[in-house]
Protein backbone atom coordinates (compact mmCIF):
# COMPACT_ATOMS: atom_id res chain seq x y z
CA UNK A 1 0.00 0.00 0.00
CA UNK A 2 1.13 3.82 -0.63
CA UNK A 3 2.67 5.18 2.68
CA UNK A 4 1.71 8.63 1.53
CA UNK A 5 -1.78 7.84 2.01
CA UNK A 6 -1.57 5.39 5.38
CA UNK A 7 -2.18 8.70 7.36
CA UNK A 8 -5.50 8.69 6.37
CA UNK A 9 -6.62 5.02 7.76
CA UNK A 10 -4.63 5.85 11.14
CA UNK A 11 -6.91 9.35 11.26
CA UNK A 12 -10.10 6.98 11.03
CA UNK A 13 -8.35 5.15 13.56
CA UNK A 14 -7.91 7.97 15.58
CA UNK A 15 -11.84 8.70 15.12
CA UNK A 16 -13.00 5.02 15.94
CA UNK A 17 -10.80 5.32 19.55
CA UNK A 18 -12.37 9.11 20.48
CA UNK A 19 -15.81 7.24 19.59
CA UNK A 20 -15.79 4.34 22.18
CA UNK A 21 -15.07 6.26 24.81
CA UNK A 22 -17.92 7.75 25.82
CA UNK A 23 -19.59 4.23 26.12
CA UNK A 24 -16.73 2.91 28.09
CA UNK A 25 -16.55 5.39 30.70
CA UNK A 26 -19.90 5.65 31.08
CA UNK A 27 -20.71 2.26 32.00
CA UNK A 28 -17.25 2.14 34.46
CA UNK A 29 -18.05 5.36 36.26
CA UNK A 30 -22.20 5.21 35.98
CA UNK A 31 -22.26 1.11 35.91
CA UNK A 32 -25.06 1.82 33.23
CA UNK A 33 -26.15 -0.49 30.84
CA UNK A 34 -29.05 1.29 29.62
CA UNK A 35 -29.05 1.41 25.63
CA UNK A 36 -26.51 -1.16 25.47
CA UNK A 37 -27.69 -4.87 23.66
CA UNK A 38 -25.32 -7.38 25.09
CA UNK A 39 -26.23 -9.47 22.04
CA UNK A 40 -24.83 -6.50 19.73
CA UNK A 41 -21.86 -6.24 21.35
CA UNK A 42 -21.51 -10.18 21.62
CA UNK A 43 -21.18 -10.06 17.19
CA UNK A 44 -18.76 -6.63 17.16
CA UNK A 45 -16.35 -8.62 19.24
CA UNK A 46 -16.48 -11.75 17.37
CA UNK A 47 -16.75 -9.47 13.83
CA UNK A 48 -13.82 -7.72 15.22
CA UNK A 49 -11.83 -10.86 15.86
CA UNK A 50 -12.31 -12.09 12.43
CA UNK A 51 -11.26 -9.26 10.73
CA UNK A 52 -7.80 -9.33 12.90
CA UNK A 53 -6.91 -12.54 11.30
CA UNK A 54 -7.97 -10.97 8.19
CA UNK A 55 -5.91 -8.09 8.91
CA UNK A 56 -3.23 -9.56 9.99
CA UNK A 57 -3.16 -12.29 6.95
CA UNK A 58 -3.46 -9.13 4.69
CA UNK A 59 0.08 -7.33 6.43
CA UNK A 60 -2.43 -4.43 6.72
CA UNK A 61 -0.52 -1.84 9.65
CA UNK A 62 -4.01 0.17 9.83
CA UNK A 63 -6.37 -2.51 9.97
CA UNK A 64 -4.16 -4.71 12.51
CA UNK A 65 -3.94 -1.61 14.38
CA UNK A 66 -7.73 -1.04 14.24
CA UNK A 67 -9.22 -4.26 15.08
CA UNK A 68 -6.35 -4.99 17.43
CA UNK A 69 -7.93 -2.04 19.28
CA UNK A 70 -11.72 -2.75 18.28
CA UNK A 71 -11.37 -5.91 19.81
CA UNK A 72 -10.35 -4.83 22.78
CA UNK A 73 -12.83 -2.04 23.37
CA UNK A 74 -15.99 -3.84 22.03
CA UNK A 75 -15.10 -7.49 24.26
CA UNK A 76 -15.02 -4.43 27.57
CA UNK A 77 -17.87 -3.44 26.68
CA UNK A 78 -19.98 -6.86 26.38
CA UNK A 79 -18.08 -8.08 29.08
CA UNK A 80 -19.07 -5.02 31.63
CA UNK A 81 -22.69 -5.23 29.64
CA UNK A 82 -22.77 -8.71 30.49
CA UNK A 83 -22.23 -7.90 34.48
CA UNK A 84 -23.74 -4.98 35.26
CA UNK A 85 -27.19 -6.01 32.45
CA UNK A 86 -30.22 -4.48 33.31
CA UNK A 87 -28.41 -1.73 35.79
CA UNK A 88 -29.63 2.11 34.61
CA UNK A 89 -28.17 5.00 36.05
CA UNK A 90 -30.53 8.01 37.49
CA UNK A 91 -30.33 9.60 33.96
CA UNK A 92 -31.24 6.15 32.64
CA UNK A 93 -34.15 5.33 34.50
CA UNK A 94 -36.36 8.28 34.73
CA UNK A 95 -35.09 9.71 37.68
CA UNK A 96 -33.88 12.94 36.36
CA UNK A 97 -32.10 15.44 38.80
CA UNK A 98 -32.74 18.20 36.66
CA UNK A 99 -37.24 17.43 36.28
CA UNK A 100 -38.60 19.81 33.48
CA UNK A 101 -41.24 22.35 34.63
CA UNK A 102 -43.95 21.33 36.79
CA UNK A 103 -47.13 21.02 34.35
CA UNK A 104 -50.25 22.53 36.49
CA UNK A 105 -53.10 20.76 34.54
CA UNK A 106 -56.68 23.05 34.98
CA UNK A 107 -59.37 22.88 37.02
CA UNK A 108 -61.97 20.19 37.27
CA UNK A 109 -64.76 22.95 37.03
CA UNK A 110 -67.28 21.22 34.57
CA UNK A 111 -67.53 22.31 31.09
CA UNK A 112 -70.89 24.40 30.89
CA UNK A 113 -72.87 25.65 27.73
CA UNK A 114 -71.11 28.97 27.97
CA UNK A 115 -67.37 27.33 27.57
CA UNK A 116 -68.60 26.06 24.47
CA UNK A 117 -69.27 28.23 21.06
CA UNK A 118 -71.83 27.89 19.68
CA UNK A 119 -71.70 27.02 15.61
CA UNK A 120 -72.23 29.70 13.10
CA UNK A 121 -75.10 29.11 10.74
CA UNK A 122 -77.93 27.85 13.44
ZN1 LIG B 1 -26.85 5.57 32.18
Amino acid sequence: MDGSIQWLGFAGMGLVVVAYVPQIVHLVRARCTAGVSTWAYLVWTLYAALLLVYAITAQDPVFISLQAYQLVALTSIYLLSRRLKGRPCEDHCGKSANPGPEIVMPSDRPITNSDTPMPSGS
